[in-house]
């Protein structure tokens, strides 16, 4: 069969001559048109996106398949992309054959093939009003553009402030002690009482009055750790107590055991501390004092408190479901031997060591590289996919021939926000919402993933968990960053030690071994060149 495809940003002809076929009894033509209305409300217009060379591929590959089918002698299939205003035809297609039945047939599958497997989407549709505005600003008369789908390259604080404004805070939870580390704090704990709660001793040692001249003492009493023993002690009397144990009355002081001579029921001090050797009542925190502020990521630490407070119960963020999909043919597991050409898979442990701070139900697979057999392998993880929060693509975020994750991602129907950051390593970054649902397409790059990780889908997990935004802080350069002006702005993989930032060496988006190493990234300015050692710079912490 005899294809030819196009994909313009110009109107459709109304006349389309058939193809010179020696003999063919039928000519069958389809045009469809724009309809100005969507989803029950009046438009002028929709705009198409394609990603053009894999569009023209899939097309061809579907009429072959279905040319199997049905046999036909050519088929011509012209698609319009940009604005397509009311009225006017989206898509011709115009098939050749000797019987009129196998033309229907084939168009009819092609139809529906169309939808499914050919990266042509519908960007938005246009208000009724705004049309002539934009097609003056977006049409493209007369030829087909170099990038049919409009290109959105976001600047590193307009991508961040894209991604923020498309996260909302998922509702909170009550959740045990037990199953909040790396959730967010969703309501302010106070201390219930005061801390520590009455006088408590720090030492093994014996209480005796503070203010008392004796240096010999009857030990009257004893008490541990659990003991509640309250009672008055006069001069020369001493109670034998334990490190944490509550002191019998107030006033007094406790000496430490080592200093002390103990003969039967009694005892002589040797040396009194300058210290008292009491945690008072309420020094460490008065009741009704603020313990954890609402939107603080719980660590180790914060629980402690909290548990500490009588808290067994939090109000916190849900766990984030996530699925995580690697690609790309010669991505093989750590374990294996890689044959030439092939690569060890080292995202899927970057991913899952980074999550570990927000506290994740994350789902990992690996997708085959083509398209179809992709699609069909999501197809039995759809319902992992419909509850996930948050879906992330490793790999093929670009534009080469199989890179698919964006009309992967418009196939899951999730819309476009972004597909590139103006940020080295990491520029071919995708990022999608669906409804609540958003989505990221990560360059596989290992020092760009790790990059486009912290920058962005921290930024966004912050955000749905209701933590504090991750903010940019100021540090000195122990040594001088090297580098050549870039029209890009940079985030150089660091070293924050004492002495300061130290930039590490990497030589490309698929340097891994500066990941070794790097906790922080120093954000270097587009067409900055190198930074003189003591100069101060921006960074962004990279340590989790
Ligand atoms: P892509 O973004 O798919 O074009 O991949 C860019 C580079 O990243 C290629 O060299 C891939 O082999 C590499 N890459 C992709 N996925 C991974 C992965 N999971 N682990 C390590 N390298 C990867
Ligand atoms: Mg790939």
């Amino acid at each position: 069969m005899e294809i030819e495809v196009q994909l313009t940003g110009s109107p459709i002809a109304e006349k389309i001559s058939p193809p010179r076929l020696a003999a063919h009894g039928a000519w069958l033509e389809f045009r469809g048109a724009v309809r100005d209305e969507e989803n029950g409300v009046k438009i002028s217009g929709l705009e198409y996106e394609a990603y053009a060379e894999m569009a023209v591929r899939e097309i061809r590959r579907l009429l072959e398949k279905l040319s199997a089918l049905h046999p036909c002698l050519a088929a011509k299939v012209i698609h319009r992309i940009g604005i397509v205003p009311a009225g006017e035809a989206a898509i011709y297609v115009g098939i050749a054959s000797r019987h009129r039945a196998e033309a229907i047939a084939l168009l009819g599958e092609f139809m529906n093939g169309l939808k499914q497997a050919v990266p042509i989407w519908k960007r938005r549709a246009l208000p009724f009003k705004s049309i002539e505005d934009d097609v003056r600003s977006l049409t493209f008369p007369g030829k087909i553009p170099e990038t049919p789908h409009v290109i959105s390259c976001k600047s590193l604080d307009e991508a961040m402030a894209e991604i923020r404004s498309h996260c909302q805070a998922l509702p909170a939870v009550r959740a045990p002690l037990t199953a909040a580390l790396g959730r967010v704090l969703r309501e302010a704990v106070c201390a219930p009482s005061d801390i520590p709660d009455c006088d408590r001793s720090t030492r093994d040692g014996f209480a005796i009055l503070s203010n008392g001249e004796s240096e010999t003492f009857f030990i009257v009493d004893k008490l541990h750790a659990a003991d509640w023993k309250p009672r008055m002690l006069k001069s020369g009397e001493a109670v034998r107590i334990a490190t944490g144990a509550s002191l019998p009355c107030e006033g007094l002081r406790v000496v430490m055991q080592e200093n002390v001579e103990r003969n039967g029921d009694k005892i002589k001090i040797l040396r009194r501390e300058d210290s008292p050797n009491i945690r008072l009542r309420g020094e460490d925190v008065k009741a009704g004092a603020t313990l954890v502020q609402t939107g603080a990521r719980l660590d180790a630490g914060k629980l402690a408190l909290l548990a500490s407070a009588g808290r067994a119960q939090l109000l916190v963020s849900p766990q984030l479901r996530i699925v995580h999909f690697t690609t790309g043919d010669e991505i093989v597991p750590p374990e294996q031997t890689p044959k030439p050409g092939q690569v060890r898979d080292s995202n899927s442990i970057l991913v899952r060591g980074l999550l570990e701070k927000f506290s994740c139900d994350l789902q990992q697979t690996h997708l085959p590289e083509n398209f179809e057999p992709a699609k069909s392998q999501i197809s039995s993880l759809k319902s992992q996919i419909e509850n996930a929060y948050v879906l992330l693509v490793s790999g093929g975020a670009s534009v080469g021939e199989k890179d698919f994750t964006r009309p992967l991602l418009e196939w899951l129907g999730f819309e476009i926000v972004f597909s590139q950051v103006n940020v080295r390593p990491g520029r071919p970054l995708i990022f999608g919402v669906n409804g609540n649902q958003i989505a990221f397409g990560l360059p596989g790059n290992p020092l760009a993933h790790f990059v486009c990780f912290h920058l962005f889908v921290a930024a966004a997990l912050e955000k749905l968990t209701g933590g504090s935004p991750r903010q940019f802080g100021r540090g000195t350069l122990a040594v001088r960053l090297e580098d050549a002006p870039n029209p890009r702005e940079t985030l150089w993989p660091a070293r924050l030690a004492g002495a300061g930032l130290v930039p590490l060496k990497w030589s490309s988006s698929g340097d891994v071994t500066c990941l070794g190493e790097a906790n922080t990234l120093i954000r270097v300015p587009a067409n900055c060149g190198a930074i003189q050692a003591g100069a101060e710079v921006e960074f962004l912490a990279a340590d989790f």
